[in-house]
């Protein structure tokens, strides 16, 4: 569906849980509490949702947390939003510490590629960003979803402790796509420096002096990718601050709770969770709201968010950012 700037929304981001195993600083330190599981989305919620989506346009679904794959019945969720006709894809972001135990699930239930957030290589450095002593799990998950033919890539934020070099050369290793994604000033992240990408691919350039733009599309995201000389595979930059993409956004992305978000940048969204809860309270008194009328409402909720949805945001001036949730509701 065309969004009153005539952008086709067609990608739906969902957040299944704000629990996280991990407690990244800029995202879930400790301390943050989640909102509890009476107050999340159920799967069958979450099915006629994406039904509901699909009609009106989505083709592409990412699952995304808190931490996904801590939520009891992930991989059956998937298996579900998969058997929706009309999703064409569905992918998931992971911070990869449960990935060996669910990789080859999650390719049995259909899911069709990975985002695994990898800050670091360091596992002292790992521990501290993170909060846990996982780096191993995760590089361990990276080669079990590997080795389950699952196409994974590898996302990492940029801070000023980030060592992008030995990222890539993990990532050539690896033959991983790997991309730079620049710190949102959302949540915990305002309270991180911001490093610009051009100031990551000056680095790289350092290393590759014969690094050269690569026009080619990799993926229905806003990553702007360079070559590494010598077919040493590419690197990708999401640059949300100083690459304004907005033009081309094609998203929507509901949190946990159901509130279905036109943009990043500000707090308004369309609180899904108030239809069912609704539908259920007029069961309980016997006037039952009928399953087409639900579907109507969740049409219109979802029409709403994207005719709402803003001409671009305004991360660069902090009065403007409206949104207070954490990135561990909204799921990045
Ligand atoms: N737990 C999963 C993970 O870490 O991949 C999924 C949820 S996490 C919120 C999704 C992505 O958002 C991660 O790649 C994380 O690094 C990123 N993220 C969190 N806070 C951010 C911020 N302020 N700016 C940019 N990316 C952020
Ligand atoms: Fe958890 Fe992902 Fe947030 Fe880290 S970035 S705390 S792994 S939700």
């Amino acid at each position: 569906m065309l969004d009153q700037y005539g952008r086709n929304i067609t990608y739906l981001r969902i957040s299944i849980t704000d629990r996280c195993n991990l407690r990244c600083k800029y995202c879930m330190p400790d301390g943050v509490t989640d909102v509890g599981m009476k107050n999340i989305l159920t799967f069958e919620e979450i099915w006629e949702i994406v039904r509901a989506g699909v009609s009106l346009g989505i083709t592409h679904v990412r699952i995304t947390g808190g931490e996904p794959l801590v939520r009891k019945g992930c991989v059956d969720l998937i298996r579900g939003i998969r058997a929706i006709p009309g999703v064409e894809t569905i992918t998931m972001t992971t911070n990869g510490v449960l990935l060996r135990t669910y990789a080859a699930s999650l390719k049995e239930a259909g899911l069709d590629g990975l985002n695994v957030s990898l800050d670091t290589l360091d596992f002292e450095e790992f521990a501290s960003l993170a909060g846990r002593q996982n780096l191993k799990e995760v590089l361990d998950g990276i080669q079990a979803a590997k080795e389950m033919g699952l196409p994974v890539k590898i996302n990492a934020v940029n801070r000023k402790e980030l060592n992008p070099i030995s990222l890539v050369l993990y990532a050539q290793q690896e033959k991983i796509p790997l991309r730079f994604i620049e710190m949102m000033p959302i949540g915990l992240g305002k309270k991180f420096e911001t490093i610009y990408n051009e100031d990551i691919l000056e680095e790289l350039k350092k290393q590759y002096p014969d690094i050269q733009e690569d026009r080619q599309i990799h993926g229905n995201g806003p990553a702007v990718y360079v070559k590494l000389p010598g077919g040493q595979g590419s690197v990708g930059f999401i640059s949300a601050l100083h690459g304004k993409f907005c033009q081309y956004c094609n998203r929507i992305r509901m949190t946990a709770q159901g509130c279905l978000k036109p943009c990043l940048c500000y707090g308004k969204g369309v609180e899904l969770k108030d239809i069912f809860d609704r539908h259920e309270k007029q069961q309980r008194c016997g006037t039952t709201m009928a399953d087409q009328e639900t579907l109507e409402c969740l049409y219109q909720a979802i029409t709403e968010a994207i005719q709402l949805k803003p001409k671009s945001h305004r991360f660069e001036n902090l009065s403007e950012i409206t949104e207070d949730k954490k990135m561990s509701q909204i799921g990045g």
